[in-house]
């Protein structure tokens, strides 16, 4: 890993360290009552974060960021993922962070001017609208939602569901099918509708696993009725809907794993500290061969996660998709990350359950992780399909 090409970015990584150990982890208890007083305190953090010249750190400056490349943004990421505060107090969190990669590559000038710049500055939030209740969201092609041309203007009818962030957003990236007689992947198209839009209805956030969450926190039900958009809102050309929104889950996924690797390295240290503490009669819980085993199958399995992490990452800097790469990274880390947040949670037997500690709620958080951006199942199908095509083509498959 020290190698040049895969060095990290050593001076920006001790900030982004040191700003999450001393300002942010502290605050988590406050930030998360979403009140007045943890929404002022959010404010300041995140001006701290822009004086240090850390803000926005998974675009470049040219779209408002401080990003360099895939990579660094991995290495920061493994330190701002340790607190699910980090990415908001960072100006990268979903999907805010996606839709501002996408108007980034695909916007207009005028759309950027009005929606990429604010987005990016933190002056307002943003949805993606492409998963419906009535349909598989892993299979995007099924999605009904319409939009039908009149004029200037996309008229939008259609029924979505884990829009996350819809509560309190200024904009949606909505996903919809403009030609239903185009191929499967051809028929949609992403429209940006603004949230105040005569007919757009965040009908409730839902309640998942117990929480309905609050502004950035829900995941909402939205109903688009007789939507009236110009047509200059349409992002990108007209039917490349599944062609950005691949663009926008490729390094999505990474950016989730990034975290999640953040999320991992926290809930194993908690378990070799409180393994260390914790005394039984016969000696301490780092004694027992059980605990041991954990501990060595997490060490073995999260570091495996970063090095795949990093070898994504390195490879969509170099102009590659990393289909495969990042696909496996998406299934492997979703599964490592709840059972090493499992095994932190049984070492700390029933405190584990307890807001004591933060690994009841990293828990919770984990699990979704195995079904946003598409769930395990499909992700192990895009990898052995691709690799057993190369191996039908007789190239076979390169490990590199
Ligand atoms: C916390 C959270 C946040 C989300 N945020 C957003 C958002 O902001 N915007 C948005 O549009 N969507 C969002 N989603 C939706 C998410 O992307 C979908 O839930 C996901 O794509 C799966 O779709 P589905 O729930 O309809 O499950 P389905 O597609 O109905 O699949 C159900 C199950 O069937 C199995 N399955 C499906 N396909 C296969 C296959 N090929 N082989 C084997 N088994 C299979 C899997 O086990 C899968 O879990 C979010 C979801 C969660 C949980």
């Amino acid at each position: 890993m020290a190698t040049t090409e895969w060095a990290p970015p050593t001076e920006r990584l001790e900030h982004v360290r040191a700003f999450m150990a001393e300002r942010v982890i502290p605050n988590e208890r406050a930030l998360e009552k979403q009140d007045e007083a943890g929404e002022k305190l959010l404010a300041q953090l995140q001006d701290e974060v822009r004086e240090l010249g850390l803000w926005a750190p998974h675009v470049p400056p040219e779209a408002g960021g401080s990003g360099t490349s895939f990579l660094d943004y991995a290495y920061l990421n493994e330190h701002i993922g340790r607190s699910m505060f980090g990415q908001l107090v960072f100006g990268c969190q979903a999907p805010d962070a996606g839709n501002a990669e996408i108007l980034h590559l695909f916007g207009t000038d005028e759309q950027k001017e009005r929606w990429l710049q604010p987005l990016v500055a933190g002056q307002i939030r943003s949805f993606f609208s492409m998963t419906e209740p009535e349909v598989p969201g892993s299979d995007p092609t099924t999605l009904r939602t319409r939009a039908v041309r009149d004029g200037d203007e996309w008229v939008i009818d259609g029924h979505k569901w884990f829009s996350s962030g819809a509560d309190g957003a200024a904009f949606g990236i909505v996903m919809a099918v403009t030609d239903p007689d185009a191929g499967p992947h051809a028929r949609a198209t992403q429209i940006i509708v603004p949230a105040d839009t005569a007919g757009v209805d965040v009908v409730r956030p839902i309640e998942v696993m117990g929480h309905e969450g609050k502004g950035w926190t829900t995941h909402c039900e939205v109903r688009y009725t007789n939507v009236r958009v110009p047509v200059a809102n349409t992002l990108g050309a007209e039917g490349a809907g599944f062609l950005i929104a691949q663009r926008r889950l490729g390094p999505g996924r990474i950016h989730h794993v990034m975290r999640w690797l953040g999320q991992m390295q926290r809930a194993f240290e908690l378990m070799c500290e409180y393994s260390l503490q914790r005394e039984t009669s016969t000696g301490p819980l780092a004694d027992k061969q059980t605990i041991q085993n954990w501990i060595a199958d997490s060490y073995a399995e999260i570091q495996a996660c970063r090095f795949m992490t990093l070898d994504a990452a390195h490879k969509i800097d170099a102009g590659d998709e990393a289909r495969v790469e990042v696909s496996a990274i998406k299934f492997f880390a979703a599964r490592v990350l709840n059972d090493v947040i499992d095994r932190a949670v049984q070492v700390h037997g029933a405190r584990g359950l307890t807001d004591e500690t933060p690994l009841a709620r990293m828990l919770m958080q984990a699990r979704a992780g195995r079904i946003y951006d598409g769930p395990d199942e499909v992700h192990r199908q895009v990898v052995a399909k691709r690799i057993l095509k190369a191996f039908a083509n007789g190239t076979g498959w390169q490990f590199s």
